[in-house]
């Protein structure tokens, strides 16, 4: 596996790259749910193809207060992880931006709502960041999971408007045994908050079961979701909704294409997760 740690480096990798490249960007602390991206992304590259990960901590996507200092960089368990996974390169590069930047990629519609909503600047700075990594790697590929729907969303929506040369892959989630779905913050739970965590799914399948049998009002979905969600010690919602999952539009009735998706603290711990449910 080749290591590289400076953007200059990364160009002149790509201008002497011949293979097929599908990149997974990631910001480390790397566990199963990247591992079935990485998975993914060989079996779009081939096995003579170049597997590409990027791991950088993008310091323009936490928004001030947020957790950008205590985000785990376990640099060399990721750079095992990633060997054995059979990845080809790892980017981690240790600057991504001048200090005098002044150009930024925003996308000012599907980010308007649900995490954009409680994290402003939150998807400019993924914007800006995936932009930068698309251009510095130049992928014929890239691996993106379910689990940060939104996100998935807006870079389809950036690569369409912005003609990037690039095919987005979409990954379901990967969860727990109980549900949980996977996610490198997990790890700030406790042992209370971890055996609250589960109950975000569970809410989700409520819902979907409530659906299932015939339940058609938003209104009322969400608040068998809130329920589910409140019954759980130290659970505090940011927000619940159940959108379309072209345009992420609130919906009133379900309809085909509907989706939930959430956004609850566990204690000090944001989680997200969301469920197709037409
Ligand atoms: P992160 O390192 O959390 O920024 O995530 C990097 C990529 O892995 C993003 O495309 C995420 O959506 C994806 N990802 C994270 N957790 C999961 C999961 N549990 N299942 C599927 N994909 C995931």
């Amino acid at each position: 596996m080749k290591i590289i740690e400076s953007t200059d480096a990364a160009q002149a990798h790509v201008r002497e790259r011949r293979a097929k490249s599908v990149l997974v960007p990631t910001m480390g602390a790397l566990h199963r749910g990247h591992l079935e991206l990485l998975r993914v992304a060989r079996e779009h590259a081939g096995k003579d193809g170049e597997v590409a990960v990027s791991i950088f901590v993008n310091p323009l996507q936490f928004e001030p207060g947020s957790d950008f200092k205590k985000y785990p960089r376990p640099e060399s368990t990721d750079a095992k992880f990633c060997e054995d996974a059979g990845v080809n390169l790892l980017f981690r590069p240790r600057e991504m931006y001048f200090d005098d930047r002044s150009v930024y990629v925003e996308e000012t519609r599907l980010s308007a709502g649900l995490c954009g909503a409680s994290r402003p600047g939150h998807f400019r700075g993924v914007c800006t960041v995936v932009a930068k990594l698309f251009n510095l790697l130049a992928p014929n590929a890239a691996v993106f999971g379910e689990k940060d729907y939104q996100q998935l969303a807006i870079i389809r929506r950036m690569v369409r408007d912005l003609n990037f040369p690039i095919e987005v892959i979409g990954v379901p989630t990967v969860r727990e045994a109980d549900g949980l779905a996977l996610s490198s913050r997990n790890q700030y739970l406790n042992t209370d908050g971890r055996a609250a965590a589960p109950v975000l799914y569970q809410a989700m399948l409520r819902v979907k079961e409530l659906a299932a049998n015939g339940e058609n009002s938003v209104t009322r979905l969400i608040d068998a979701a809130r329920g589910v969600i409140e019954s759980a010690k130290d659970a505090r919602i940011d927000y619940i909704s159940i959108v379309d999952r072209e345009n992420l539009q609130p919906l009133e009735r379900l309809r085909p294409n509907a989706f939930i998706a959430l956004a609850v603290f566990i204690g000090k711990t944001r989680l997200i997760d969301n469920l197709r449910l037409t």
